[in-house]
């Protein structure tokens, strides 16, 4: 059983890495902006974070797109827009971000930790689809510039050449908050509320899955929220009424068959 600290080590793990996936996935496009329009090859997927695909089943019936470790778990998360300061730098003739001014100041004067997004002017002014973006809604999004490969093909289909692009993105700094009572005592939306996150649905985003480490938008009502599947519903379910859930396959304390087995038996019992 994992201690609180190694939980709240690995939500903040967690936290990150759908930082990155979401850096790549969220826009303000459409009101109920989904991230399935993604173009492949740019995705960059958080662990858990995959798309649901209908070859990837296994004999018990899940999905294996729906499973692993941390969302087996069975945390519940919110997803927030969490502001940062930002600005360019030119490192050898390469474009980075680093921490602007206004964050940098939240150093030496600690209160200002939550105040400064309410004036930080910076952040991208345009959206990757040329939209304007409000000032004040600048720290919210991620500026990413980088190069794409595409294959120039010879008469007989064969690659000739690779040619690269450059492409921009602004996209909104969704963040996914572990929602527990072992997690900074349950305080955690409260603290990046505090420190100007808002909700997705300020931005217009449709919600997404409840299950902390998934990310997925497209999402139903169960009796305990909104999921992207009843699977997901069930390990937050499960969790939440201290039901134990054999881990399927990634647990090598069972043979694998086993171990998936009891894991879809429990699972079928659990009511969503
Ligand atoms: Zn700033
Ligand atoms: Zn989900």
């Amino acid at each position: 059983m994992a201690t609180d600290k190694q939980l709240a080590a690995l939500a903040r793990g967690r936290e990150t890495l759908a930082k990155r996936a979401a850096e790549r996935k969220a826009t303000t496009e459409a009101p109920e902006q989904t991230f399935d329009s993604d173009t492949p090859g740019e995705r960059q997927e958080a662990p858990g974070a995959t798309q649901a695909s209908p070859k990837a089943s296994n004999p018990g019936g899940i999905d294996l797109g729906l499973v692993g470790r941390s969302l087996e778990q069975g945390l519940r998360g919110r997803k927030m827009v969490a502001p940062s300061c930002q600005v360019p730098v030119v490192v050898h003739g390469k474009t980075e971000w680093t921490t602007g001014p206004c964050q940098q100041q939240v150093k030496e004067s600690p209160t200002l930790r939550y105040s400064w997004f309410k004036t930080c002017p910076h952040g991208p002014e345009f959206d990757e689809h040329g939209q304007a973006i409000p000032e004040e809604r600048r720290p919210y999004y991620e500026t990413d510039i980088y190069e794409k490969r595409t294959p120039v093909l010879g008469p007989r289909g064969e690659i000739k050449e690779w040619k690269q692009t450059e492409h921009y993105s602004a996209r909104l700094r969704v963040v996914d908050v572990a929602l527990a009572e072992t997690i900074m005592s349950g305080r955690a939306v409260n603290y990046r509320l505090a420190r100007g996150a808002l909700p997705v649905s300020d931005f217009g985003l449709a919600p997404f899955c409840e299950a902390y480490g998934c990310m997925r938008q497209k999402t139903q009502q169960f009796k305990n929220g909104r999921f992207c599947s009843a699977l997901h519903a069930k390990f937050v379910k499960a969790r939440e009424t201290g039901t134990m859930v054999p881990v399927g396959g990634f647990d090598t304390s069972w043979p694998m068959a086993t171990s998936t087995q009891k894991r879809n038996e429990v699972l079928a019992a659990v009511e969503v």
